[in-house]
């Protein structure tokens, strides 16, 4: 793991986590780009790496898994962003940086951790726990949706440290996601005050809870509909040699969908459960869209299983 402290200009303590998986190069290219152009610490000033005061602002730059990066592979023994709190006496390299990173990250008022996919645009943020930060920093990234991923997983980075948001930048290994994730690399520290050059701004921010895994068997993979983009009841939305997944009710949106990359899934079904509204506008909660809109519709039923998944033999 490889810190870089620069000077912030603001009180706030911030952190950007690139190289949490190895094999993604737009978060390292992104951390070791802000690395040049940040101000170094100000060593008169207190701040730093053991805390001074306390009372300074630090913008933390992080690049994770330093082995990964190395070998281009997304983890050497196990996937980090699966391996929170992780162990420190733990053979695997995975498991015992996790709580080497975690403690890196120890009193920070804000985190965002970048990775990219095998997805299609249009990049999004995922938060587990909504706190005043969280919601600071997701309506202030240039992204139109964030992915509550609570109840999904509690393993990874933004379900375990505190105030923490996840951003999926761009494809895998594309120029876009070095220039998108830059910007709202940017974007993010000028919410936190800690980077002066412009003021920051924020808009609203539609929530997608995260409901289920798309399993994939085996065979041709074909996916019928992007991320975000909503199913109508009745539709495919992907299909293989062993499943087809008829999505039976209206309101699922796709996360992550892609045909070829991943092994085991085709992706996520998500549900918009409503939107964050910007620091000052209203209070710290997920409004949902029938207050939004007046409550002029029905609404889902709210069904655990999205869809009727017919496996062939
Ligand atoms: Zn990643």
């Amino acid at each position: 793991m490889q810190t870089i402290d620069r000077e912030s200009a603001g009180s706030a303590r911030v952190a950007i986590v690139g190289g949490i998986h190895g094999d993604e190069p737009a978060g390292v290219r992104i951390v070791e780009r802000l690395a040049a152009e940040l101000p170094p610490l100000d060593p008169s000033d207190g701040g730093g790496i053991d805390g001074g005061t306390g009372s300074e602002g630090l913008v933390r730059l992080i690049l994770a898994n330093e082995p990964a990066i190395e070998a281009e592979t997304r983890y050497t023994d196990a996937d980090l962003n699966r391996s929170f709190p992780g162990d420190a006496d733990s053979e695997e390299y995975e498991r015992a940086l996790a709580p080497r990173l975690a403690a890196a990250l120890e009193g920070f008022d804000a985190v965002l951790a970048l990775h990219t996919s095998h997805s299609a645009p249009p990049p999004f943020a995922i938060f587990s726990d909504l706190t005043a930060s969280v919601r600071r920093t997701v309506t202030g990234l240039p992204v139109d949706h964030v992915v509550d991923a609570s109840g999904l997983r509690s393993t990874t980075l933004d379900s375990t440290i505190p105030h923490t948001v996840s951003i999926e930048v761009g494809r895998q290994g594309s120029e876009e996601a070095v220039e998108f994730g830059y910007e709202a690399c940017l974007a993010f520290l000028r919410v936190h005050g800690a980077l002066a050059d412009e003021p920051p701004t924020f808009s609203e921010t539609t929530v997608v809870k995260g409901s289920e895994e798309v399993p994939k068997g085996g065979g041709e993979p074909h996916v019928h509909f992007a991320n975000f983009e909503a199913i109508p009841a009745g539709a495919v939305f992907a299909e293989d040699d062993v499943y087809t997944h008829r999505v039976e009710e209206s309101g699922v949106v796709p996360i992550l969908a892609s045909e070829n990359g991943y092994d085991d899934i085709f992706g996520m079904y998500g549900r918009v459960t409503g939107v964050l509204k910007p620091p000052g506008e209203g209070d710290l909660r997920v409004y949902s869209r029938d207050e939004r809109r007046g409550a002029d519709e029905s609404g889902e039923t709210g069904e655990n299983s999205a869809d009727r998944s017919e496996r062939a033999e």
